[in-house]
């Protein structure tokens, strides 16, 4: 008999680990589709100095079960090992001034009031990748902040706090990223496990895409990169040149792809994604922050006002060893500036002006490489969420992706299993 075709869009960890999960149960052809000209979406490492190193999603918390558990399956996880703890700097003003988290503690008062209104709420949503879109109503970060601590006494230090950890790590400003959204991390921290034992692979994530590419190849799957998927007609995919039949399919293609208008043409289907360029620069010396030369990454207050802020530095020797010394990686965020109009030639002027405006004193920078994402973290709206659920498992469509909850690895392969689970009971596939 005839094995049914499922047809998966979007090569990044939510469409491989469907892909993986479905060939693994046996009992299907698996085809997927990626419009770049390799996989791994968000996740991506780059050679510098003949080392990979991350240029996207690398930390892998204690509390990711999901991605820790494939990683345990694939046989890699003697290549993971815990993050090193050198110190993160934080700077809040113009000041100069570099704090670590314990100069900005939250008061006992305010603590306590956040604990006693957020934490019952808390330990009551729900997981990772299906946050209760409803619990936290559609407050952001900021406001729920405002709301329960008011402005007395902390003049929005929390705020500012946030939204600088926040962008940093490449996430939309906390005045944008909705409770609902970002609830279920603060759960899973608290329950689930340690942050000292957050781990990552020296030898970049694309360890982890790698091997998945390779059990999906040796399992019978079969991945068309350079294959942008165009549109849809019923269960049928079309690329520019080809029309692509199945008898299901996995939307795992970020969320603001413009193909959800033909999934979804009812509902208002809008996806809001940080716009970041992340690049590796080298100098002739680590600089220092902080006042030591030993830093491990840098954080810096979002201004509003700037079209383009670096937010974010990491030294990678610290991450991945000192022949990388003097090699660092900075996230700039772009603010209101359509992707098209970003050329090289303003990635690099923009990399330098920043760079000598964060370390006056540098020379001889080099920019090694850089990566310009167009889509970073998704904000998710709870309308788009919840019409992807309600739409999901009829007419043949089911849908994965980080969008779908927290944004991180864990969820985009947390929805990429779940996705190839229901396709399998509700198609009745047989191993
Ligand atoms: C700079 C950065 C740092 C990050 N750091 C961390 C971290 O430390 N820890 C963590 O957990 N997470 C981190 N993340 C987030 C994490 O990388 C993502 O949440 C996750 O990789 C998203 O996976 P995904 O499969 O849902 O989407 P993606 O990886 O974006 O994959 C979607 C794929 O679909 C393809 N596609 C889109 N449209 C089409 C189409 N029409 N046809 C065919 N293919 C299409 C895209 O090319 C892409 O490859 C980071 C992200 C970035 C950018």
């Amino acid at each position: 008999m005839k094995k049914p075709q499922i047809n998966i869009v979007g090569g990044g960890l939510a469409g491989l680990s469907a892909a993986y999960t479905l060939l693994k149960h046996g009992g299907s052809d698996v085809t997927l589709f990626e419009a770049r000209s390799m996989v791994g979406g968000r996740v991506q490492s780059r050679m510098v100095h003949e080392r990979n190193i991350d240029f996207g999603g690398f930390l892998i918390y204690p509390w990711y079960t999901q991605c820790n558990a494939l990683i345990h399956k694939l046989g890699i996880d003697t290549a993971l090992v815990k993050t090193p703890l050198s110190d993160i700097y934080y700077f809040l003003d113009d000041s100069g001034v570099a704090l670590t988290e314990n100069d900005v503690p939250l008061s006992v008062a305010d603590g306590l009031m956040l604990w006693s209104k957020s934490f019952l709420k808390i330990l009551q949503t729900s997981s990772l990748a299906e946050p209760d879109l409803l619990l936290f109503g559609g407050t952001t970060i900021s406001e729920y902040l405002q709301l329960t601590l008011g402005t007395e006494g902390h003049a929005g230090l929390y705020e500012t706090f946030f939204d600088t950890v926040g962008q940093g790590y490449c996430y939309g400003p906390i005045d944008q990223a909705k409770t609902a959204f970002m609830a279920p991390i603060v759960r899973q921290m608290k329950f689930y496990g340690d942050i000292r034992s957050t781990s990552f692979f020296p030898q970049g994530s694309q360890t982890l895409v790698d091997h998945l590419v390779r059990e999906i190849t040796a399992l019978g799957g079969t991945i068309h990169t350079n294959t942008p998927i165009t549109g849809i007609d019923g269960t049928v995919l079309q690329s520019k040149t080809q029309r692509f039949e199945s008898d299901a399919i996995i939307f795992a293609q970020t969320a603001s792809s413009d193909l959800y208008g033909s999934i979804l043409p009812n509902v208002p289907t809008e996806c809001w994604y940080t716009h970041f360029v992340t690049v590796a620069v080298e100098l002739a010396a680590t600089p220092v922050v902080g006042n030591t030369k030993n830093w491990g990454a840098a954080f810096y207050a979002p201004k509003p006002e700037m079209s383009a802020q670096a937010v974010s530095v990491m030294n990678s020797s610290s991450l991945y060893g000192a022949e990388l010394d003097g090699c660092i990686v900075m996230n700039i965020v772009l603010r209101n500036q359509k992707a098209s109009t970003i050329t090289p030639k303003k990635i690099s002027d923009l990399v330098r002006s920043e760079l000598y405006r964060l370390f006056p004193n540098i020379h001889n920078e080099r920019i090694v490489d850089s990566v310009h994402w167009t889509e970073t973290m998704p904000v998710s709206q709870e309308t788009f969420v919840q019409a992807v659920r309600d739409a999901h498992g009829k007419n043949g469509y089911y849908f994965a992706g980080d969008f779908l909850g927290a944004p991180s690895m864990e969820t985009a392969i947390t929805t990429g299993q779940t996705a190839a689970t229901d396709l399998i009971s509700a198609l009745r596939i047989s191993a």
